[in-house]
């Protein structure tokens, strides 16, 4: 928020494309923390068509299909006015679909190439299957924020290159999608990238007051009690039920792909030991 101005501008990208997760929440989400502040902030939908704002604080990009992706990636790239406002160090806030379309290339409709905005230093092609469910993510240390906690569904496998860094590192679930090993996200300056819905800034709200803070600066805490008990009870009961469920399956992966010979004592000696 520049000093000559008075409402933080919450611009809200294309939510009718990039809408099909329930991530319109993220706005409401910094509008709220704003406010709870004594920030006045705004939201400001912006559809295909109309001229996106040069002077917003922090752009918002939800989730979509690949054709509503690939469209999306079109007007952007046409309007030119989301990489403007990257360069004045607006906050760029991309989930999913936006998040691949920030990025140099993702795989649009028909598995065919497409140009991103090239606001990331990140390229995105296929996994070798879908990602879909719940993840946890270690936060980046350079970051300083609580573990990461959302939700996935993706065809899209992302490779960072070097000038963008992981958001955090997998626990739970796939996020960029190199296995066990792999990273979640991308962030670089001001221009964020992440596979999690749920929406990501209600679940998160450290990484919520992370993104406003490029606008308002440092924040005092709010307190917010709904939020800290979905927390505790994500952290508490459905991640480690999802990470037993994830180890129940790849044994039975592993049992299922054991030559025939093998596969009885391998079972027996499988699930004697668990
Ligand atoms: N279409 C993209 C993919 O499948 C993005 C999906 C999404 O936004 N949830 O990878």
């Amino acid at each position: 928020m520049s000093a000559t101005d008075s409402v933080l501008l919450i611009v809200h990208v294309y939510p009718h494309l990039l809408g099909t997760y329930g991530d319109a929440g993220n706005a409401l989400v910094l509008h709220r923390r704003a406010l709870a502040r004594g920030i006045p902030a705004q939201i400001v939908p912006v559809h295909p068509g109309e001229r996106l704002p040069r002077t917003g604080d922090v752009y918002l990009l939800g989730g979509g299909e690949d054709a509503k992706q690939t469209a999306a990636a079109q007007e952007l790239r046409e309007d030119g006015g989301l990489v403007v406002a990257a360069r004045r160090g607006s906050a760029i806030f991309g989930i999913c679909a936006g998040y691949q379309l920030l990025g140099e290339t993702f795989l649009g409709v028909g598995g065919a190439e497409a140009p991103g905005l090239g606001l990331l230093d990140v390229r995105t092609d296929r996994l070798e299957r879908r990602a879909v469910g719940n993840v946890l993510a270690d936060a980046d240390a350079a970051l300083g924020l609580p573990q990461l906690i959302g939700f996935e569904n993706h065809g899209g496998a992302t490779h960072l290159g070097p000038s963008a860094s992981p958001l955090g590192r997998i626990r739970i679930g796939i996020g960029n999608g190199d296995g066990e090993e792999g990273t979640e996200g991308a962030v670089q300056g001001s221009v964020y990238g992440t596979y999690l819905h749920g929406p990501a800034l209600a679940l998160n709200p450290e990484l919520a007051d992370r993104v406003l803070g490029h606008a308002a600066g440092t924040l005092p805490p709010v307190e917010d009690r709904l939020v800290d008990d979905l927390r505790r009870h994500r952290l508490g009961h459905v991640l480690p039920a999802t990470a037993r469920a994830g180890r129940r399956r790849s044994l039975m992966g592993a049992l299922r792909r054991r030559p025939a010979a093998s596969g009885a004592t391998a079972s027996l000696s499988g699930t004697s030991s668990h």
